[in-house]
């Protein structure tokens, strides 16, 4: 079979490899879509510290069991798999909070991942409920898009976004597209979009409707303007930029609470807070890291139900073998949704 492996930055091959074995309580897919995002990217250029190569990428998977004797499943069932493995057993996940789990694992890092025609899911996935039958009616590609779906769940709830508030989301990428779209289902008033590239603004703005989309230097004060002085009571940097973070700062209302959802590049992870600003406004600040295995669970809900139309974010299906210009398409922001099909 055909898989893309990570060799070293700026290294990943188009390799054939042996389909792999299932073993006891594992099970065994056939990948259908296997999505791209940012993180592909920044591996693609950087490596990442947990991956250990040669390694098969991908970590946005949906597809169909092939071979398994995990009690439960069987051939035929259609699936979809977490990228993030808490380990169920730590203190943490004992609390329940398994996004935040110190022995986190993921697949496409530390497991091979999904681009590849065969993929064997970990009986760790399965411990943790990390499989997802894909409802009926919901195709491939839309389930793959239930992993990143999941962090925007887990990064909406942690900044309590709900009924009547007016959401700013800055960073018009997929992940952007899926904010604005779980902000609505959610009961947001007016939600406003802004990145600092005005094609990729239009591009998304044209699919997912905001209220407003804002681009150019002065973001803060068009905000303001649109919510007669008040600013945004969530805003959620959807953007690996310290200065977004610091005009998303500024840009709150009183009580706001502002999601750093993007993380910095690790050289450069320091930005200038007012911290006056957080005390007398009374703002939260809150980060996200990935999704637990009920996020993806829920994700794959509003997806089923319609509360989150993903498909017409879906611009671009590729076979394996452009899986490069796959992630090359969306490092430019030429696209919103690019989805690999093996
Ligand atoms: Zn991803
Ligand atoms: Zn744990």
């Amino acid at each position: 079979m055909k898989v893309a492996r990570f060799h070293a930055p700026e290294d990943i091959r188009i390799e054939d490899a042996a389909e792999p074995v299932a073993g006891p309580g594992e099970v065994k897919i056939r990948v259908r879509n296997c999505s791209t995002c940012g993180t592909d990217a920044k591996i693609l250029k950087y490596g990442h510290h947990h991956i250990r190569p040669p390694r098969v990428m991908g970590h946005e998977i949906a597809g169909e069991i092939v071979e398994t004797d995990a009690p439960g499943w069987s051939p035929g069932d259609r699936v979809q798999v977490i990228a993030a493995i808490p380990c169920g057993t730590c203190g943490e996940c004992r609390r329940g909070r398994m996004t935040v789990c110190p022995d986190q694992e993921s697949m496409g890092y530390h497991y091979d991942g999904g681009f590849a025609e065969y993929m064997v899911v970990p009986a760790k996935v399965l411990a943790v409920g990390g499989l997802n039958r894909i409802p009926d009616g919901v195709g491939f590609a839309e389930a793959s898009l239930a992993e990143p779906l999941a962090c925007v769940l887990n990064g909406q709830e942690l900044a309590r976004v709900g009924a009547g508030d007016d959401v700013l989301v800055i960073g018009s990428g997929p992940i952007g597209c899926l904010h604005v779209r779980l902000a609505r289902a959610r009961g947001a008033a007016r939600v406003f979009l802004a990145d600092i590239n005005p094609d990729r603004l239009a591009l998304a703005a044209d699919r997912v409707r905001p209220d407003a989309a804002v681009h150019g230097d002065d973001i803060v004060e068009q905000i303001l303007k649109l919510t007669e002085g008040r600013g945004a009571d969530v805003v959620i940097t959807a953007a690996a930029s310290g200065a977004a973070q610091e005009q998303a700062l500024r840009i709150a209302a009183r009580q706001g609470r502002v999601s750093f959802f993007g993380g910095l590049p690790k050289n450069d992870p320091i930005i200038r807070c007012d911290s006056n600003l957080v005390h007398y406004r009374e703002l939260t600040i809150v980060g996200a890291n990935g999704s637990s295995p009920a996020h993806n669970t829920r994700a794959l809900e509003l997806i089923a139900d319609r509360s989150v139309p993903v498909a017409d974010l879906i611009t671009h299906r590729l076979p394996l073998t452009e899986v490069l210009d796959g992630i090359d398409i969306v490092s430019r922001g030429a696209a919103i949704k690019v989805t690999i099909e093996p």
